[in-house]
């Protein structure tokens, strides 16, 4: 017979969090410190979302979307996670940048991005300056109608060397493009390109495992292999419940981690909401998906670690949004772990990560797809035969992912990997406005994408929640002023 994964379950809880994303995990979290009733649901077999690992024979771990991640996180996992989490978040200090137009080193910081600037690309003290305090000093409130070549163009005209040096990371952290608007670029670059970048030693199993261990300490409910098939939607527009593994689980409140579209349009149903709202839902456009190749090496087999730990390569000429994302592959970016990534292991291992168009993977016959996958292995290794001459000898396993892998373990539409562009964000707010009780928390609208936006907009919306489930606390504040 089949394993019944709800075994137990209560008929009722206060709040049920659809997805183990860290914008799940942490609201589940945050609600359960409040002491709310609540239920996590997730569909795969482990918890995190594309915060994910996995392992291979031979004892390999490797890492999906441990690249790196601003400071910001450390501040994040402290206050709304645990002391242990956030003194486990290093920072990153090898980071290269290998194109035709240039090649640089830097340690991701204000100070060292000034000084690139300045002396490298001949740019003024005060030009920079003014550039680093306007985008610091952009939030959301901002006109929202200038886009990011504008910004640039109004600073560093007619410099694509610059714009790519500037750009091209954070086009590789959430799939924005030059044509986003201006303020979900200075709000991204602000975060990462503050104090550095980091990364969590121990290895994203290490963290979600430790995630998994406080939620418990909380009295969260943690369901894995439970896929919601349905948000149950009372007449009067209120939630009242989920529909899971063909179960029906009662709740109070849902905060939804899936794809903000597909909550919408396929969990709940668009007869449950106002026209215009589902029109709009319908125009928000996904982000790009993306392509890996990961690269372990024999046990004890290492490289020079002045390889670096994040190098970003690209062979065009120029800074190109749609060269990036083609199947002709002219850029990647190889993250390199280092036995101290998984302190006491004996591990080397490469991830080489591309952004990626859902339409190039998605109708390809079986046949094709395996001889795309295979070439996308083949021109990797090529490429990082560049930095590591002997990495074929050294090899020990080698795979791919495509968009389409992403699609099937996150159920995210056409596997976007950063969410949606920014109108996503709106739809995500107005959610609650249209159904009592339904919210989204998860990667949305550029600014709420990566791990940090994902843990933090988790925080935001489990605020919202706690003031819905407890009208009380509302009254009082407004009254308090
Ligand atoms: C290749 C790649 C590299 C990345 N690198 C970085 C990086 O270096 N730094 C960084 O900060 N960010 C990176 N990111 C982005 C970052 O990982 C994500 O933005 C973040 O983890 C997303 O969190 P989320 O809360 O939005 O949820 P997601 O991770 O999207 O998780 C949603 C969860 O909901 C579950 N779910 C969906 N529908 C259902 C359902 N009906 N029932 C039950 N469960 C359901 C899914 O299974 C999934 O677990 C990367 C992403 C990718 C794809």
């Amino acid at each position: 017979m089949a394993k019944d994964f709800l075994k137990g379950a209560r008929e009722h809880y206060d709040v049920v969090v659809i997805g183990s994303g860290l914008a799940g995990l942490t609201s589940a979290n945050v609600l359960a410190r409040q002491g709310y009733r609540v239920l996590l649901l997730e569909h795969h077999y482990q918890l995190g979302g594309m915060a994910t690992w996995f392992k291979r024979s031979g004892g390999h771990i490797f890492d999906i979307s441990l690249h790196g991640f601003p400071v910001g996180m450390i501040k994040s996992c402290r206050k709304y996670w645990t002391k242990e989490i956030a003194d486990s978040i290093v920072p990153l200090r090898g980071i290269r940048f290998e194109n035709p137009q240039f090649s640089l080193r830097t340690t991701f910081t204000r100070e060292d991005f000034t000084r690139i600037m300045t002396q490298h690309f001949g740019i003024t003290e005060a030009t920079v300056e003014r550039f680093f305090d306007t985008a610091r000093g952009m939030n959301f409130f901002d006109d929202q109608s200038r886009t990011t070549r504008e910004l640039f163009e109004e600073f560093f005209p007619g410099r694509d060397d610059v714009v790519r040096m500037l750009m091209e990371p954070i086009t590789y952290a959430n799939g924005s493009t030059l044509e986003d608007p201006a303020i979900t670029y200075g709000i991204v670059f602000s975060n990462f390109m503050h104090k550095g970048v980091y990364t969590f030693e121990g290895g994203t199993d290490a963290l979600v495992g430790k995630m998994k261990d406080e939620m418990l300490r909380n009295g969260v409910d943690i369901r894995i292999r439970t896929l919601v098939e349905q948000i149950e939607v009372s007449p009067d527009r209120r939630v009242t419940g989920v529909v899971v593994n063909g179960r029906r689980i009662g709740c109070s409140a849902v905060v939804s981690n899936a794809n903000v579209k597909s909550t919408i349009l396929n969990l709940v149903g668009e007869q449950h909401f106002d026209p215009q709202f589902v029109e709009a839902t319908r125009a928000v456009r996904l982000n790009n998906s993306s392509c890996q190749v990961y690269l372990a090496l024999r046990p004890g087999q290492g490289f020079d670690e002045n390889v670096g730990d994040l190098l970003f390569h690209s062979e065009h000429t120029g800074f190109d949004i749609a060269s990036m994302l083609s199947r002709r592959i002219s850029s990647r970016t190889f993250s390199f772990y280092y036995p101290r990534t998984r302190p006491g292991s004996d591990r080397w291992l490469v991830v080489s990560s591309t952004n990626a168009n859902y339409s190039d993977w998605a109708g390809l016959g079986d046949e094709d797809y395996e001889v795309a996958k295979a070439e996308l292995i083949e021109s990797t290794l090529n490429c990082l035969e560049q930095y590591i001459p002997d990495i074929r000898q050294k090899l020990d396993h080698v795979e791919a992912s495509t968009p389409r892998t992403f699609e099937h373990y996150t159920r995210h539409l056409s596997g976007a990997s950063f969410g949606t562009k920014f109108e996503g964000l709106q739809v995500s707010r107005e959610l609650p406005e249209q159904v009592a009780g339904l919210f989204h928390a998860g990667s949305v609208g550029i600014i709420m994408s990566g791990w940090l936006g994902a843990v933090n907009y988790g925080v935001i919306v489990s605020n919202d929640v706690d003031k819905f489930l407890t009208p009380a606390n509302t009254a009082q504040m407004s009254s308090t002023g």
